[in-house]
């Protein structure tokens, strides 16, 4: 049996993103880590994008920055900037080749299969396999995407669709994204806003299909690449123990209005590096209470009133960009709140608070 002083349970985003964090910053250069990853070969799985509200490590793997989004819903549609905060995706195949290929030098660093070799009762756990307890009135954000490539150029390049409203809604929140990356490749994703227990959602292949023949009008593409997911919309348990911290979805570091987690994976990384000389005694790193409760508050209004979703986020980025950005990414302050929470429906959000 082998001891180290760090353990890493799930080598995905946020295991990786924490041990590069260590890494650079010459954290493991007099401790031993190992991580713990079962899968047997890493490549592309994920296309992680956010608004840059922070720096973060990995501007190397970035595909593509966005100034512009649009928002669209059935009876209206708009284009907003966002030069001060472009919108940014990461491509995971990158992400993981970069981070794997420092660690490898590190002599102190170890890759396992699974916990059978190791001996972690001196060890602190960094965890990110998420401990989920089902439950009927959970929401999730699921989703299927597929990159395809036009033979001819069709996409504007320099505009995303962060939300296309304009489908079939069955009684749920369904919204379509795509990320144009040259004028003939795109990303296309449907996603859903709903609980667990409706198959009938699930058969995204002929979403997928449906939208690019009928709402893109395009017949001549062919699919290079897709990824599907779904994000827990509550939080994971999360319990501290004396040795071990759970990072990632697995520690809460899901934004649930929105699904966003990469950047506060990036945050929570950063906390962890700063402090990892006192890990022992360290407060949870969690999002901020604030952000916790409009959230909440607003998944309660999306489940009693789905069919207004639609509408409600569209009048959301009706104001500032700059300002909801901000709100959307856990970095605004109280005024900038205010302008968002403003433009909700009071009347329903009121209601939803006496609601289950
Ligand atoms: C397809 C997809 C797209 C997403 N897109 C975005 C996005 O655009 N923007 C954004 O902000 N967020 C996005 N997310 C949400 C979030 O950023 C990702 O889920 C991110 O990967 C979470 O990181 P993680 O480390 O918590 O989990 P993961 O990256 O899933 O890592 C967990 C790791 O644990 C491993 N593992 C599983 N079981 C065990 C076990 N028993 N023992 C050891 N290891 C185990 C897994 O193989 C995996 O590598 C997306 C999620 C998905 C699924």
């Amino acid at each position: 049996m082998k001891e180290f002083d760090y353990i890493i349970i799930g080598g995905g985003c946020s295991g990786l993103s924490l041990a590069y964090e260590l890494e650079i910053h010459k954290k493991l250069d007099n401790k031993t880590l190992a991580i713990v990853e079962p899968r047997i070969e890493y490549k592309r799985d994920k296309t992680w994008s956010f608004w840059k509200v922070s720096p973060h490590n990995f501007e190397d793997c970035v595909k593509k920055n966005w100034k512009e989004f649009s928002i669209k819903i059935p009876s209206d549609s708009k284009i907003i900037k966002c030069d001060n905060f472009p919108y940014q995706s990461i491509d995971s195949g990158l992400f993981y080749k970069k981070i794997i290929n420092r660690l490898k030098k590190n002599k102190n660093i170890f890759f396992y299969k699974d916990t059978k070799n190791l001996d972690s009762s001196n060890s602190f756990i960094f965890n990110s396999v998420p401990s989920i307890k089902e439950n009927r009135n959970n929401l999730w954000q699921h989703f299927y995407g597929v990159e395809i490539e036009t033979q001819d150029n069709f996409f504007n390049e320099n505009v995303i669709c962060l939300m296309d409203f304009d489908c079939d809604q069955k009684n749920n929140v369904h919204f379509f994204y795509f990320l144009p990356s040259t004028k003939n490749k795109a990303l296309v994703e449907t996603t859903w806003i709903s609980k667990n227990d409706d198959n009938s959602l699930k058969d995204y292949d002929i979403q997928i299909k449906n939208y690019i023949n009928n709402r893109l009008r395009l017949k001549n593409y062919k699919i290079n690449y897709s990824e599907e997911g779904s994000i827990p919309l509550f939080y994971p348990l999360n319990i501290r123990e004396k040795n071990i911290i759970n990072i990632g979805t697995a520690g809460g570091m899901t934004r649930l209005s929105t699904g966003y987690t990469f950047l506060n994976i990036q945050d929570q990384s950063k906390y962890i590096r700063e402090n990892i000389e006192n890990i022992r005694n360290l407060k949870i790193f969690k999002i901020g209470k604030k952000y916790q409760i409009l959230d909440k508050l607003f998944l309660k209004v999306l489940r009693n009133y789905p069919q207004k979703m639609p509408a409600i986020f569209f009048k959301m980025f009706s104001g500032s960009a700059h300002n909801i950005i901000k709100f959307l990414s856990n970095k605004s302050n109280i005024l900038e709140d205010l302008t968002i929470i403003l433009k909700m429906p009071k009347l329903i959000f009121i209601k939803a608070i006496w609601k289950k």
